[in-house]
């Protein structure tokens, strides 16, 4: 039997060595000690600025205060706490979807949804750079798998093809892509996915992780923005990035979310979040779809295209991920630790997160972020070479 000290000794001799650092952000700045070590980071999902707003520390407070700690159960044995209801049709509404449902986590919300949406007989069809999240809901469901090169629609529909001729009258046929990729910042193809699954007669599932909050007049995601959100039976995401909190939801016809209640087993077998958290996720969501949130939005396309001018770059998707693909793990980790030596803490990115040989550092811009760290953040950058021509 291989001892746990062995198999972690090989993930370190092939630089895929993770360790826990502490990391306590100073509020009100986008500064951060990170063991310690007074650092701007460009590490969250933080996108606008929420998680550590006043606001919603006020609202946080004011709503344990009002509803206690914890959930206590899960939902169906105890019951549903108003807080979340209301959450959930707030959250249908601000999506115009039919219903809603929240879970503890967007990777729950996946893991749970996925398995009761297909299973054995299913086919699952999953862009190449899905979140781990989505590919592991899949392998859960015992759904065939299939898997297409990044926003390559042309596999897409061989594969929808193929899956065709493979299902009965009764089989599922479902899509699964995302709206931004989280650790390329581009966008996925929605407006082609759509029409091809249209003609297949296939079922779309949308993880708008990176997209709640930040695109859309109202910060609704990208799907919505489009113009695509009712052409999409699944529109997934998280309350924990741009929205600032914690949980995941999915957004649906009500038979869906119905099934999902009754079949989702991430949903049915673990305790309902904090009734305090769904309450709080409320009060981000007003704020997201008020003039503040208009604001924090404007702030931060403003610091994306002021970082895209200062390393150079052009032509990318506008998203607040803007990856470093630098090749091997050491050098990413090497090119990391220069970083926090002069001040700025991005993180590594390595296999399996990433396919092996585009290890990269992920840099996420805030809202939050001022003119005068992203300078300082784009010198650093340019002076260890990486944007020298
Ligand atoms: C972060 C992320 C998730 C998971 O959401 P959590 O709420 O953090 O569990 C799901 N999908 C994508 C694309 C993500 O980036």
């Amino acid at each position: 039997m291989r001892t746990p000290e062995e198999e972690l000794a090989e993930i370190r001799a092939s630089g895929l060595w993770r360790q826990v650092r502490s990391f306590d952000p100073i509020p009100g700045a986008m500064e951060c000690l990170l063991d310690g070590r007074r650092l701007v980071h460009w590490a969250s999902n933080d996108y606008l600025g929420l998680a550590n707003s006043e606001e919603l520390r006020t609202a946080f407070q004011e709503a344990v205060g009002k509803l206690g700690a914890g959930a206590g159960a899960s939902r169906l044995v105890v019951g549903t706490r108003p807080a979340h209801l209301a959450l959930e049709e707030e959250l249908a509404a601000f999506k115009g979807a039919e219903a809603a449902l929240t879970f503890s986590s967007g990777y729950v919300a996946a893991v749970s949804a996925i398995p009761a949406i297909v299973g054995k007989g299913d086919v699952i069809i999953l862009d190449k750079l899905c979140h781990a999240c989505l590919i592991d809901g899949a392998r859960l469901s015992g759904a065939t798998i299939r898997v297409f090169p990044h926003n390559d629609l042309e596999k897409l529909r061989s594969h929808l093809e193929w899956a065709r001729k493979q299902v009965d009258a009764k089989g599922r046929i479902l899509i699964a892509a995302e709206s931004v990729y989280s650790m390329d910042g581009d966008f996925g193809d929605l407006a082609g996915m759509v029409a091809l699954k249209e003609e297949a007669g296939a079922l779309m599932l949308v993880d708008e992780a990176h997209g709640v909050g930040l695109y859309g007049p109202h910060g609704e995601g990208r799907a919505d923005a489009l113009g695509l959100g009712d052409r999409i039976e699944l529109r997934m995401g998280t309350l924990s990035k741009a929205v600032g909190l914690a949980g995941g939801y999915l957004c649906a016809s009500r038979a869906w979310i119905d099934l999902l209640i009754n079949s989702g087993r991430g949903w049915i077998y673990s305790t309902a979040p904090p009734p305090a958290m769904a309450e709080t996720v409320r009060c981000a969501l007003r704020i997201i779809q008020g003039s503040e949130g208009e604001r924090r939005r404007g702030r931060l396309w403003e610091n994306v295209a002021a970082l895209d001018t200062a390393l150079g770059l052009t032509g990318l998707d506008l998203s607040p991920i803007r990856p470093v693909v630098v090749g091997q793990s050491e050098a990413a980790l090497a090119l990391s630790e220069d970083l926090r030596s002069r001040g700025h803490h991005v993180p590594a990115i390595r296999f399996p997160t990433v396919s092996k040989g585009t290890a990269r550092l992920r840099v996420s811009v805030s809202a939050d972020h001022s003119l005068e760290e992203i300078e300082s953040f784009a010198g650093a950058l340019r002076e260890l070479r990486h944007f020298s021509d």
